[in-house]
């Protein structure tokens, strides 16, 4: 029996705007996505059939709504494949965190069926094959640094950043990606970033400039509900952040530091005011097989 290893790195939004709302409610993005250094460990284990989900985490269902379960069953169809596989998930990833948690172990089961199962994709056909199963799910399958446009599932890659230090707090609460979606008044929304200068910025090292054009237009949505948001950010500036922002939907916020030094430092002190805080580095690459092949 087959198995896989594999990292599921989560995503930062450096910019998120919203251009329109299509006729079937979904919204038209811009963005420039980032994966960053902190994943989500999964192992893929044949067994005789069906599909079962493991994992360190109470926090998602196990069952057959968990997204790396759907992507799972999504090739099996697809391919008329009736092998059964083990999903085990190490969730390190927080939960409805604006990371895109759901959709790495997604995009995670799709690289590694394509590998034990021989189907013969690409990175391309897995993210087109993938994107059923939610508008970051292409994104987390090539990984590196994009921008995203349609409902996100339209990907332009750009050149590599160097790797850039972040700290990541998870404030103790979620929220849901439709309900922040449905609170934007797009005619209201006040700043449009422009990804353009944020990458360039970012290119040339220029991050004390980030905090006047990095921008998340759903960011007020979210801090309605949770002012803790602006803590949060206020926190990550007085620790020393060059530029602090909310990631997707949030709650999730990052603060950008020119040193990872600078960034353990600040992670230290905010450890003392928050239970999840983490430190990460913007990183090149999207799912990445650990053991048992490559692709
Ligand atoms: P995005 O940034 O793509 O909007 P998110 O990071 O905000 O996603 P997720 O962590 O993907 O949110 O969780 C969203 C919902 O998906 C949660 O309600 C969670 O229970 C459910 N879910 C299903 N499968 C998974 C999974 N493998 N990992 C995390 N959440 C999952």
């Amino acid at each position: 029996m087959g198995r896989i290893r594999l990292r599921a790195p989560a995503k930062i939004n450096w910019t998120l705007d919203v251009k329109g709302r299509r006729a079937d409610g979904y919204h038209e993005v811009e963005m420039l996505m980032q994966s960053i250094s902190f994943w989500d460990d999964i192992v893929l284990t044949e067994y005789d059939n069906g599909i079962q989900v493991f994992s360190n985490s109470a926090g998602m269902p196990l069952d057959e709504n968990n997204l790396a379960a759907k992507a799972a069953r999504l090739v099996k169809d697809y391919f008329g494949i009736t092998t059964g596989i083990h999903i085990h998930i190490q969730k390190n990833i927080p939960i409805a965190a604006g990371l895109a948690g759901g959709s790495t172990d997604a995009a995670a089961v799709l690289v590694g069926l394509n590998v034990l199962w021989k189907l013969g994709l690409t990175r391309s056909g897995l993210a087109e094959l993938g994107a059923v199963l939610g508008a970051d799910v292409p994104f987390c399958i090539h990984g590196g640094t994009a921008i995203a446009r349609g409902i996100g599932e339209k990907l332009t890659p750009l050149p590599d950043l160097e790797a850039i230090p972040l700290v990541l707090i998870k404030p103790p609460f979620g929220v849901s990606t439709a309900s922040v979606y449905n609170g934007l008044d797009i005619e209201q929304i006040p700043f449009h970033p422009d990804w353009k200068t944020v990458y360039d910025l970012l290119a040339q090292g220029n991050l004390r400039l980030l905090r006047c054009h990095m921008g998340n237009v759903l960011e007020s949505v979210t801090t309605n509900i949770h002012p803790e948001i602006n803590e949060i950010k206020a926190r990550l500036d007085e620790t020393g952040a060059a530029a602090a922002m909310m990631t997707g939907s949030g709650p999730a916020v990052f603060g950008v530091f020119e040193t990872i030094s600078d960034a353990q430092q600040a992670a230290e002190i905010l450890k003392r005011h928050y239970s999840q805080v983490f430190v990460a580095s913007s990183h090149g690459r999207g799912v990445e097989i650990t053991k048992g092949g490559s692709l």
